[in-house]
């Protein structure tokens, strides 16, 4: 079993054990060692050997940017995204299950998209995958930009409703 972390994982105390190995990228890294605390509990993960810190191949990049645009997923971090690509990649060349531990609505949304499994350590998971609309309460419009945050016509603040519901995940 391979376990993929990201952020709130170390924020939130994953436990390590010996029966499933750990990854992560250099991006989660900086992310947490910001915070006292986690950068605490990652320098002794890391110091023991209990986590390996691996950058995902260009290739894989792109396949999640590609899955980001099209569902119009817009908040995901850079360091979210390196780890839908590092899972991308595991998956391809390892042959143990493997599943992300997170706690981020946006990336379990991405990763179901893309076929990966995942956990949540506090949050209820959650049971759909949405493709985002981001449009304009005003004036009604549709941005093409999912970054859009005031409409470019009125300048109002924009928000964001489903789209469609791509699928259903098996709880
Ligand atoms: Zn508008």
């Amino acid at each position: 079993m391979i376990y993929v972390l990201d952020a709130t994982a170390f924020i939130f105390g994953f436990i390590p054990s010996k029966n499933f190995q750990l990854y992560t990228t250099e991006e989660i890294i900086k992310e947490i060692q910001r915070n006292k605390l986690s950068k605490l509990k990652i320098d002794t993960l890391i110091s023991q050997g209990l986590i390996k810190i691996i950058s995902p191949p260009n290739y894989y990049e792109i396949k999640v940017e590609e899955k980001v645009s099209l569902l119009s997923e817009s908040k995901l971090s850079k360091a979210d995204k390196s780890i839908l690509a590092l899972s991308l990649f595991l998956k391809d060349t390892q042959k143990e299950k493997i599943t992300i531990i997170t706690d981020d609505y946006s990336l379990q949304n991405v990763a179901s998209a893309l076929g990966l499994e995942f956990k949540s350590l506090t949050v209820k998971g959650i049971t759909k995958s949405i493709e985002w609309i981001i449009y304009c309460p005003a004036c009604g419009r549709i941005a093409e930009n999912v970054k859009e945050n005031f409409c470019l016509i009125c300048g109002h603040r924009m928000k964001r409703k489903p789209k469609k519901v791509l699928h259903h995940i098996k709880a």
